[in-house]
């Protein structure tokens, strides 16, 4: 056993209220420079939507020039050394300023000085790149305005892919917000994919940096991340990721999101795993089985084995205290509630998401009743206003099973917690039903 420790992240999805604070407080914290004025290590995407940078979960598209080995490893799909040389000077495969959306500014001076109107004004923003008026037809989160319905369908792969589940009705409609930052993956293809070998995973933490001096520009890493986390810094033309703020985390602070989070939904913790099982868990052929491989891959931290490896380690006494207390251990093994970003892009990713809790369409259209009971939950799982197909698809690699099984934990949990807040007697049964 190689262990190694990981800060990792769980986000409830319930509780984002998609403010963007966290992208805004991440912005001024490490993004606030020429160069990056249309960087957003942090964003929080509509779902359904097409994400930022735009449609970056189309892997063929801006993914095509990498396969998964069979070892394991992240390669160059194409074949022969001539191709693959041609493949690393052309790089085609990077999303444009338009898929990131064109910084722009309002003009503060007409806002303060301009004179009352009738009418809202509809000049279109000025660009903050070229000082231009913009022509734009679509920009981050304007996939609120479409709520989930076919009008989506073709721009959202995972909504294309549940088919006639797509609703149509209002009362069927549904939207979320997805909170993304760069997962630290155990299995990083950014660091596979640099030719100068500026990426790395850091031994003691596993978060994975830049470093600047040795990048070379080449931008391979943006065309191999699966979920477009670097970004290319077109003043020093060095790529830049997000840090997972290890500046704070060295001296005990949370990153800048998570201290900042409206809705106090991300959990920081730090993880063990075993290193030698990485590239075997990354392999297991059938994509359904991902999940489990991952999560197989964390250790129990309370586990005399694992405490004794993790001192042979090196690993410093309290760190593995900190991992026996981390919540993020505790949602992912304990409680079984969280579940990683597309487990099939095979790069282990340790940022976890608990997903959206809604209520049964059925019980809404009937009765007006908008909330959550736990019985008709437990009962009608699959007629959830946000079809459960839609949260496989993201977190599962389409294994509704395992989505069904934590989304009834939660239901357990709020009708649990619901009586107990009420002052009334929790029903044992409840927690029960679900294990
Ligand atoms: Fe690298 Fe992308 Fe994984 Fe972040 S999300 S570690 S940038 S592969
Ligand atoms: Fe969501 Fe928290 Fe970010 Fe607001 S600050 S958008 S609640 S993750």
């Amino acid at each position: 056993m190689r262990i190694m420790a990981q800060m990792a992240m769980v986000m409830n999805l319930d509780k984002c209220i998609g403010c963007h604070t966290c992208s805004v407080t991440c912005k001024q914290a490490w993004t606030n420079r020429k160069g990056t004025e249309y960087v957003w290590f942090n964003n929080v995407e509509t779902r359904p939507g097409q994400g930022y940078p735009r449609g970056y979960e189309d892997q063929e598209k801006w993914q095509g020039g990498w396969a998964l080995s069979r070892n394991g490893r992240l390669k160059l799909k194409a074949g022969g050394k001539l191709k693959k040389l041609a493949s690393i000077f052309s790089n085609p495969k990077l999303p444009g300023i338009e898929d990131y959306y064109e910084p722009w500014s309002y003009e503060y001076d007409n806002l303060l000085s301009a004179p009352e109107q009738k009418h809202i004004p509809t000049a279109p923003p000025k660009s903050l790149l070229t000082g231009e008026r913009m022509d734009i037809k679509w920009s981050g989160n304007w996939d609120d305005d479409l709520g989930g319905t076919y009008a989506k369908a073709d721009l959202d792969p995972m909504l294309k892919s549940i088919g006639d589940k797509v609703k149509l009705e209002f009362e069927e409609t549904f939207m979320f917000y997805l909170p993304r930052i760069c997962e630290h993956c155990l299995n990083p293809s950014c660091v596979a994919s640099c030719p100068s070998g500026a990426i790395y995973k850091r031994e003691e933490d596993g978060i994975v940096l830049v470093d600047q001096d040795s990048c070379r520009g080449w931008r391979m890493c943006i065309s191999g991340c699966p979920y477009k986390k670097i970004y290319f810094n077109h003043r020093t033309g060095k790529a830049e990721k997000c840090t997972f703020c290890y500046p704070r985390i060295e001296n005990g602070e949370p990153t800048v999101c998570a201290e900042t989070c409206v809705g106090r939904l991300r959990y920081i913790g730090l993880v063990f795993y075993d290193a030698d099982k990485v590239t075997e868990a990354a392999s297991v052929p059938d994509e359904k089985d991902l999940f489990a491989a991952q999560k197989d891959l964390i250790l129990d931290p309370h586990d005399p084995d694992v405490m004794d490896a993790a001192e042979r380690a090196g690993i410093p006494h309290d760190w593995i205290m900190a991992a026996q207390r981390s919540p993020v251990y505790k949602l992912i093994k304990e409680y079984d509630l969280a579940l990683p970003l597309h487990p099939e892009y095979r790069t282990m990713p340790m940022v976890w998401y608990i997903p959206p809790l809604s209520p049964v369409v059925d019980v809404v259209k009937d009765t007006g009743y908008d909330a959550e009971n736990a019985v008709n939950l437990f009962a009608a799982i699959d007629e959830l206003r946000i079809p459960i197909e839609y949260l496989a698809n993201l977190f599962t690699a389409g294994d509704t099973d395992v989505v069904a099984d934590v989304l009834r934990r939660m239901a357990a949990m709020r009708a649990f917690m619901r009586d107990i807040n009420m002052g009334v007697e929790p029903d044992v049964r409840i927690p029960h039903a679900v294990g």
